[in-house]
């Protein structure tokens, strides 16, 4: 029997209605996103946040940055947006430009503004099972798990992809929920033999089709962040054939994607009490 699919869309929607009427009861919500330079994959992922963030009654701002600007300028607008009461959320779309130090320009941001849960205080807080900002992705999967009543308590997750955005911190997320957790990456020797042992199996590598059938257990779940530009379109990490063996399997697209918006509005209603308080 194909596996049933997780709809990330349905569950973002309803999540997206939820967060219009915090915003209401909020009064205002301000989220402000910078972009630096004009990479078209960049540009489609700020523009579904910002259209997103207007659809439930945040007030987004845009800040579009020359590619070639400095990391002192991009540092120095950073400095007045943590300042201005009115910006609740930052969200600096990744990658920057060469010339910029990423890491300098996440650690510029407020941790108390840091939507996206990329500043090392809220890594860290994550880390030490504390309360934070923690990154849309990895929230919204462990959402679209609780959705279908995945059980997570023993269950064996395998997560293969071990990156600061998606990898480590959906793995830090399934330890706290009592998963025992295997990280697979590019150096794993065996990663069928790892990815066979998964009750839940989530994928964030960036190459089309990597898991095939065969290295998936019999009813498993399967999330696949996966989102490559190919010939055929938008394709996951995880070969479609995969639905035939999973017992759940989220679409690409439709299934993680919308969800990672969904948390980041979720996020920034979050920052928003809590700098109120
Ligand atoms: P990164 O490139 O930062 O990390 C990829 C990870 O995959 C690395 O840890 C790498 O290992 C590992 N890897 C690469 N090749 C293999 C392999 N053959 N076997 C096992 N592991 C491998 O990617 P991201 O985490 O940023 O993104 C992953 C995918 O998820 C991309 O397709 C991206 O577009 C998508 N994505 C989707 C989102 C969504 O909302 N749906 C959000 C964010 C990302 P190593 O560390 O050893 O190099």
């Amino acid at each position: 029997m194909p596996a049933q699919l997780m709809d990330g869309k349905a569950l973002a929607e309803r999540i997206r209605r939820e967060v219009a009427e915090e915003v209401e009861q909020l009064g205002e919500v301000g989220l402000t996103t910078i972009l630096v330079g004009d990479d078209p994959a960049s540009e489609i992922y700020i523009r579904r946040k910002q259209e997103a963030a207007k659809e439930v009654g945040i007030l987004a701002r845009d800040y579009r940055l020359a590619e070639e600007t400095t990391e002192e300028e991009l540092l120095d607008l950073i400095t007045q947006l943590n300042a201005d009461d009115k910006v609740d959320g930052i969200l600096l779309q990744l990658p920057l430009p060469d010339q910029i130090d990423e890491q300098r320009a996440i650690e510029a941001v407020d941790p108390a503004k840091d939507v996206d849960g990329f500043h090392p205080l809220n890594a860290g807080r994550l880390w030490l099972g504390l309360d934070g900002l923690v990154a849309g992705t990895p929230t919204g999967i462990i959402t679209l798990l609780d959705e279908y009543g995945v059980p997570l308590e023993g269950a064996h997750a395998v997560v293969v992809g071990r990156s600061n955005i998606v990898g480590k911190p959906v793995a830090l997320l399934l330890l706290a929920r009592n998963a025992t957790v295997t990280i697979c990456h590019s150096r794993t020797a065996d990663l069928a033999a790892e990815t066979r042992q998964a009750d839940v199996l989530v994928v964030a590598v960036g190459e089309a089709g990597l898991i095939s059938p065969e290295m998936v257990k019999e009813g498993a779940t399967v999330v696949d962040v996966g989102m490559n530009r190919t010939d055929e379109g938008l394709r996951g990490d995880v070969d479609p054939a995969v639905a035939e063996r999973a017992g759940l399997i989220t679409p690409v697209p439709g299934g993680v994607g919308p969800m990672t918006i969904a948390s980041l509005l979720r996020n920034t209603v979050k920052a928003a009490r809590a700098r109120r308080c």
